[in-house]
């Protein structure tokens, strides 16, 4: 299998390689070349096998330049019982008769992060050594949330890299700051910038193209590379657990072999649903993906209108991890849509870039609504979603999913449609507590209580246990206290390699 750069610089590459540059020099993200397909007979013998026999099933058809050894050498050290808590590692939970939910915040941090950001790292390492890769590896990430803390857990300690995160000081949540200054290992570091979630981005990308530090840093031994969704090494892992969630269905009696499902999926960066895509594009018998986003609503006009517009004011909701007005990852799929056609995408992303505004054809828009559907919840709708899904199930959900179930029902109601539907769960209630007790248990049951004195009162309430990596977060020790005007972020850098 090789990869190719969506805006058409760069063919032929291995993925190894496409792992270990993250992003293309033209600046495009890095693709299958041809497509991965898979018959009813393969999917149907995914039934009987484990999650990493699952996941090992699926990777290799992508990876094919690693062996099935080192494939699964890294699935088995990512997804072990030990970090995610359950053999299931990504367990299939029934609401009702027609709607199942994926949860996929089982893992060390939380949040869906996990399911990608503990085995990047591992395919990276591989990467390294299998091109002859003799420098060391330095990760970067600017970070809203949820990805720095995941970036941080999955690399930490692993041998030939350094994972340097960058947060705005006072724009993440009080449980997402204590997870990552109480970071542990001997090659990670956690940084505060006085400037918000885009300063510390501008900040990244800007250290990342610099050509004089570039230069500095190749002769000190080091070579940055991403840890985005923009990697093609963190979206492939999330392909695995489309097929694995239908898996289950068809284990529990719960669909036919090929019966069509629909996914729902909250949706940011529109990495995860690109994931869906994918695995729809392989065989997977999916009626519609249904693409959930919070007040941000870019994408759910994208898909309505043919129109990408992201002049518009930025909100800041309660699924904060959903906060984005460009998602990256579309670039993909438009590529897929218009049977890989770089220079359509050249032309639309120079207008992104340029206006901050483009069109597609009728023909690919007509495309797109066949394969997805796209909604969006407001901040009342999400808080009010979790309160009746409490009560009706006794079952909690974050603000995330939240999003993700009010916009099923937004789509029931439009469509009528009762094709059995699965949810895709992003994170932990207790990763937002402060919005989940308060939708629950009322706005005086959050008056004058932090976040950890908050998570406590989630689990009394519901008898839920809080989760080992958010237990007594705030009674660990702070291992980074660094702080930063966003001016400084390359003075960081330079700092922690003594370069
Ligand atoms: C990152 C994230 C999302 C969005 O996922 P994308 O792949 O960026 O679309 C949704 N929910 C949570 C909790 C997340 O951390």
């Amino acid at each position: 299998m090789l990869y190719e750069s969506t805006r058409g610089g760069l063919k032929s590459k291995l993925s190894a390689e496409a792992i270990k540059m993250g992003i293309a020099p033209d600046g495009g993200l890095f693709v299958p070349s041809t497509p991965v397909k898979l018959n009813p007979e393969e999917i149907y013998n995914l039934v009987q096998m484990s999650y990493q026999e699952r996941a090992v099933f699926i990777l290799k058809h992508f990876l094919d330049d690693y062996s099935i050894d080192e494939i699964t050498q890294c699935v088995n050290s990512a997804y072990t019982k030990e970090k995610f808590g359950t053999d299931e590692i990504a367990p299939v939970i029934k609401l009702n008769d027609n709607v199942h939910v994926l949860e996929l915040w089982h893992g060390p941090t939380c949040a869906f992060k996990d399911m990608a950001l503990q085995i990047l790292p591992h395919f990276m390492v591989k990467a390294v050594e299998k091109t002859g890769e003799t420098d060391e590896t330095v990760i970067l990430v600017a970070t809203s949330g949820d990805t720095g803390k995941a970036a941080l857990e999955g690399f930490k300690d692993v041998k030939g890299t350094r994972v340097i995160v960058f947060f705005p000081n006072d724009g993440v949540s009080d449980v997402q700051k204590m997870q990552m200054v109480t970071q542990e290992g001997n090659n990670t570091y956690s940084i505060g910038v006085y400037g918000n979630f885009d300063d510390a981005q501008n900040g990244v990308k800007a250290i990342f193209t610099d050509d004089e530090m570039n230069d500095r840093m190749g002769k000190g031994g080091y070579k940055f590379s991403s840890a985005n969704s923009i990697n093609w090494g963190r979206l492939v892992p999330q392909i695995v657990y489309y097929f694995s969630a239908y898996a289950d269905l068809l284990k529990r009696n719960e669909i036919e072999a090929g019966e069509k499902v629909n996914f729902v999926v909250p949706t940011g960066n529109f990495g995860n649903i690109l994931a869906a895509y994918y695995a729809m594009e392989m065989g997977l018998p999916v009626n519609k993906l249904v693409c959930a986003s919070n007040e941000n609503n870019v994408l759910t006009d994208f898909i309505n209108t043919g129109v990408y517009d992201k002049r518009r004011e930025f909100k800041k909701t309660s699924s904060p991890s959903m906060d984005i007005l460009i998602s990256s990852n579309l670039e993909r799929l438009l590529y897929e849509i218009t049977e890989h056609s770089s220079w359509l995408i050249n032309e639309w992303m120079k207008l992104l870039k340029d206006d901050g505004i483009y069109t597609v054809d009728s023909d690919t828009k007509k495309k797109i609504s066949k394969y997805f559907w796209g909604g969006f919840s407001s901040e009342a709708d999400t808080l009010k979603t979790i309160e009746c899904i409490y009560n009706e199930y006794n079952y909690v959900v974050d603000t995330h999913t939240a999003v993700g179930i009010d916009v099923y029902d937004k789509y029931v109601i439009s469509t009528g449609d009762m094709t059995k539907t699965v949810i895709v769960s992003t994170a932990s209630p207790f990763k937002f507590n402060d919005s989940v007790v308060k939708a629950i248990f009322g706005e005086e049951s959050i008056a004058g209580k932090d976040e950890f004195e908050l998570l406590r009162i989630l689990s009394e309430k519901c008898g839920l246990a809080i989760p080992v990596g958010l237990k007594d977060l705030d009674k660990r020790e702070i291992k980074h206290k660094n702080v930063c005007p966003k001016e400084d972020m390359k003075k960081e850098v330079e700092k922690i390699l003594e370069i």
